[in-house]
């Protein structure tokens, strides 16, 4: 077992390219998962979902790829990410609004026990967020696996429960234990929160877990949003990593 994992890269193609580019350096290219919204947010939709297809042993959908292609509610999305969505669908090609209708929200990896997930592995097409220890002790509940990757939030960390139940959080990287299990979280691609601007994605294999930071041409990124009259605020956020 030996993989990245990607996720929300939200039409960044800068930063999708860069993390491609990391991820080839290290002769992952053919091991890449991804875990949903493609699009969303950024200026690049087709160009993303192209890559991600032609480069990703798995693509999964996640809210922004449903809520182009019809399938889930916007109301509940604020207003920015509103005008992002209704620009997509008006750019977006047939061809790619095909493509995405063809990922699901959650798949299972038996042979490695891992279980993929764009949001949790309770309720997936409702698209909670799992943020506390006492989230997490409920989807531990709802996945059978060893391993649970998930994305969504745009806030990377590395959930251990240990056997005797003991939750744990690591930063960055850790050794995986035979007899505990995980819930990670892998980050944002095209538009992390967690107060680091750079691209963030999450390498696993049989002994460790490792949370990765790229940095990809910002400024070109923002430029293009601006160009298509992107909300400013999605763009300025970009550069704090918020
Ligand atoms: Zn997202």
């Amino acid at each position: 077992m030996h993989y990245a994992i990607i996720s929300d890269v939200h039409a960044n193609l800068e930063a999708l390219e860069a993390v491609l580019e990391d991820i080839r350096k290290r002769d992952l290219c053919k091991n890449i998962l991804f875990l949903g919204d493609a699009v969303g947010y950024g200026a690049n939709p087709n160009e993303c979902i192209k890559l991600l297809k032609e480069n990703s042993l798995i693509l999964l959908a996640g809210n922004h790829d449903w809520a182009v292609l019809g399938l889930t509610d916007i109301e509940d999305f604020n207003p920015y990410a509103k005008t992002a969505i209704h620009w997509t669908m008006e750019v977006i090609s047939e061809e790619n609004k095909k493509t995405l209708s063809t990922f699901p929200i959650s798949k299972s990896l038996k042979k490695d026990s891992i279980f993929l997930v764009h949001s949790t592995p309770k309720e997936p097409h409702k698209w909670h967020y799992l943020f506390s220890i006492s989230d997490a002790e409920v989807n531990f509940k709802y996945f059978s696996e060893r391993i649970c990757l998930i994305a969504h939030s745009h806030q990377p960390f590395i959930l251990e429960r240990q056997a005797d139940g003991r939750m744990q959080t690591h930063r960055e990287r850790v050794k995986l234990r035979k007899d505990s299990r995980y819930i990670i979280n892998v980050g944002s691609v095209g538009q992390p929160r967690d107060g680091d601007m750079r691209a963030c994605y999450a390498i696993l294999n049989d002994v460790s877990v490792e949370l990765i930071r790229v940095e990809y041409d910002l400024e070109k990124t923002q430029k293009k949003m601006y160009d298509e009259g992107l909300p400013a605020f999605l763009i300025e956020r970009l550069s704090k990593g918020m």
